[in-house]
C-alpha cells in the first residue's frame, strides 16, 4: 500500500463512513499525489479499507454532492453547444455550484482538518472540460480564454461569456461637423425625446459609429466602444496619418472578420476615413490612452486689426522650444479641474500672411490648448501668440495634421506576427497591397495639405523656410503639388496602395500607414 494511502487512512475511514461517493472522497486528498483523478483516488481508499475489512461503500445518493458528477456528460454537452455557437481561438469551461454544497464541503474540511483537499468546482470545471474538448475543436485556455462557457450545474444551462474583440487603427476626420465619439443626448441619455428628435443623440453620426456599427454587423457583436488617442474638438478636422485608435466590440460571435474588408467599407463615406487595421488585445487600449504624443496643428487665424509679414515671422520665430503656461481654459473649465498646465510650443511657421489673417503650422506638446496659445484666452495662457504680436488673435479653423506616436518596437513587431498569423487567407503576398489607404478618398474640395505632403516635419522651419522663399513662388508650388524648398517627396502610393520602392527605407522609425510590402519588410528589420 503506497504511503499517502497509509497516512490518510484513518481520515478516509471516517468520511467513507458518511457515505461519500468515489469523486468526493478521493477530492478530499485531491492534491496528494498527481497522475490520477479523484474518483480514481477515492476507489484506491475505499479498496485499502476493504482490505483491512471495512466494507464502507458509497451510498447512492452522495450527501455532499448529490451525484452531480453523474450529469458531467451532459453538462459537457451542453457547454459544447453553446461554445461551438461562437468564433472563437480558443475556450475554457466553468461551472456554478449550488452554494449549499459549496458550504457543505468547507465544513467537512474544517472539521476533518484537512490540509490538501480541492474544491469540487475544481474538479468539476475540469471533468465537464475534458468531456466537452472533443465536441469543441479548439484548445482550452486558462489565461485569457476568449469564451468562457459556464455550466450552472442546477439547472444545467450554460451561459457564454464572451472576451471582447479589439481592433486598432488610424482615422481622419474630413469633417468638421461630426464628433469622434457617439454622441448621447444629454436630455434623455440615449433613449429617445423631443430634444434630440427621438434619435437619442446630437449628431447624426461620428468616427466611432460609422466604422462600428459595421464592426458590430461583421462580427456579430453586441456593442462598439471607442477608445482614442486623445481626440479633437468637433469642428477640427483631423489629416495626416490619423489619430490611433482602438475599436473594442462587445460579445462577437466571429472574431476573425476580415479587417481589409472592413477598412473598405468604412471608409465609402466622406466624413472620416480609416487605415492600418489591426487586432490588438486589451492591453493596447491603456497603451493608447496614456500615450503623451506631440502634435503638428494647421490653424488659421484671424487677427483683429493690421499685421505685417514680418511681425508674424518674428513671432512665430520667438517661439522655438518655448514654454508656455495655460490655466484650463474657459471653453473647458466647466468639465476641467481648474489648474495650471505647462507646456512646450516646439515650433510655429507661419504662411499665407495677409493684412487681416495668417495661417500657422505648429508642434506642441501632447495636451496643448492650441487654440488658447493663439488668443491668449484672455491672459489664462502665457505667452500666447497674441501677445507676441501685440494684436488680438483668434483661431478660425483648427487641423490636426499629425500624431507623433509610434509603438514601442516589440509590440509592432508582435502584432505583425499575430496578425499574419490570425489571418491565414490574407498572405502577405508579394506585389499585392492587402490594405487600403483612405488619403485617396479625400474629399475634392480638400484644402490644406495635398497628397504625400503628411510626411513633411520641418526640424527648423524659422529663419530661410519662411524668409527667403518668396511667398509667390511658395503659393505657385503648393497650387501646382510641387515640393518646396527643404521639403522631402512625400510618399505616394500607387492604385493598389503600394508605396514605391524605396519607401520602407526612407520610413524606418515610422510604422502606419503602410502598404503590405512595407510591412513585411519592417518586419524583416525589427528581426
Ligand atoms: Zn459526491
Ligand atoms: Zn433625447
Amino acid at each position: 500500500m503506497e504511503d499517502w494511502i497509509l497516512q490518510n487512512l484513518d481520515t478516509a475511514r471516517e468520511l467513507a463512513s458518511m457515505g461519500l461517493c468515489d469523486h468526493c472522497l478521493g477530492r478530499m486528498f485531491g492534491k496528494i499525489g498527481t497522475g490520477m483523478t479523484n474518483d480514481q483516488r477515492g476507489r484506491m481508499f475505499r479498496d485499502a479499507l476493504e482490505t483491512s475489512g471495512e466494507d464502507l461503500p458509497a451510498s447512492e445518493f452522495c450527501p455532499l454532492c448529490e451525484n452531480v458528477f453523474d450529469l458531467v456528460d451532459r453538462f459537457a454537452e451542453a457547454a459544447a453547444e453553446s461554445v461551438n455557437t461562437v468564433d472563437s481561438d480558443n475556450f475554457l469551461i466553468g461551472c456554478r455550484v449550488e452554494p449549499e454544497v459549496v458550504k457543505r464541503e468547507t465544513e467537512i474540511w474544517e472539521e476533518l482538518g484537512l490540509k490538501e483537499p480541492e474544491s469540487i468546482k475544481t474538479e468539476l470545471n475540469r471533468e465537464i472540460g475534458k468531456a466537452a474538448i472533443h465536441m469543441i475543436n479548439r484548445p482550452v485556455e486558462f489565461k485569457k480564454p476568449q469564451v468562457v462557457a459556464c455550466v450552472d450545474t442546477r439547472f444545467a444551462d450554460v451561459t457564454l461569456d464572451i472576451a471582447p474583440l479589439f481592433i486598432a487603427g488610424r482615422y481622419t476626420k474630413y469633417s468638421r461637423e461630426i464628433p469622434q465619439t457617439k454622441w448621447p443626448c444629454r436630455m434623455c441619455h440615449g433613449k429617445g425625446c423631443d430634444y434630440c428628435h427621438g434619435k437619442g443623440k446630437l449628431y447624426e453620426t461620428s468616427v466611432q459609429e460609422i466604422i462600428g456599427d459595421i464592426a458590430l454587423e461583421m462580427t456579430g457583436g453586441e456593442e462598439h466602444f471607442f477608445h482614442g488617442m486623445g481626440r479633437e474638438d468637433i469642428d477640427a478636422r483631423m489629416l495626416g496619418d490619423g489619430r490611433p485608435f482602438v475599436l473594442e466590440i462587445s460579445k462577437p460571435m466571429v472574431r476573425r472578420i476580415d479587417l481589409q474588408e472592413l477598412e473598405e467599407r468604412a471608409n465609402q463615406g466622406e466624413l472620416a476615413g480609416y487605415n492600418s487595421l489591426h487586432f490588438v488585445e486589451r492591453e493596447a487600449v491603456e497603451r493608447y490612452k496614456g500615450a503623451a504624443s506631440d502634435k503638428v496643428y494647421r490653424v488659421h487665424v484671424l487677427v483683429e486689426g493690421k499685421v505685417n509679414k514680418e511681425a508674424v515671422v518674428r513671432a512665430s520665430i520667438s517661439f522655438k522650444d518655448a514654454d508656455i503656461h495655460q490655466r484650463t481654459p474657459r471653453r473647458v473649465e466647466h468639465r476641467r479641474a481648474d489648474l495650471v498646465r505647462h507646456r512646450r510650443i516646439h515650433w510655429v511657421k507661419a504662411d499665407s500672411i495677409t493684412e487681416d489673417s495668417f495661417d500657422l503650422e505648429l508642434e506642441t506638446d501632447s495636451g496643448t490648448y492650441v487654440k488658447e496659445f493663439v488668443s491668449g484666452d484672455e491672459g489664462r495662457t502665457e505667452p500666447s501668440f497674441s501677445e507676441a504680436l501685440g494684436v488680438q488673435c483668434r483661431v478660425e479653423t483648427l487641423d490636426v495634421l499629425a500624431i507623433n506616436y509610434h509603438e514601442p518596437r516589440g509590440i509592432i513587431h508582435a502584432e505583425i506576427k499575430r496578425n499574419q498569423d490570425k489571418d491565414p487567407q490574407r498572405p502577405q503576398e508579394e506585389g499585392k497591397g492587402t490594405r487600403t489607404f483612405t488619403h485617396h478618398q479625400r474629399p475634392p474640395d480638400f484644402r490644406g495639405r495635398r497628397e504625400g505632403q503628411h510626411h513633411h516635419r520641418p526640424q527648423h522651419p524659422q529663419g530661410n523656410a519662411v524668409l527667403q522663399i518668396p511667398r509667390t513662388h511658395r503659393s505657385r508650388r503648393r497650387r501646382e503639388g510641387k515640393r518646396l524648398r527643404g521639403q522631402r517627396q512625400g510618399r505616394q502610393q500607387d492604385e493598389d496602395g503600394r508605396c514605391p520602392p524605396r519607401a520602407p527605407c526612407q520610413d524606418q522609425g515610422r510604422q502606419l500607414r503602410r502598404c503590405a510590402e512595407c510591412l513585411s519588410a519592417t518586419s524583416r528589420w525589427l528581426r
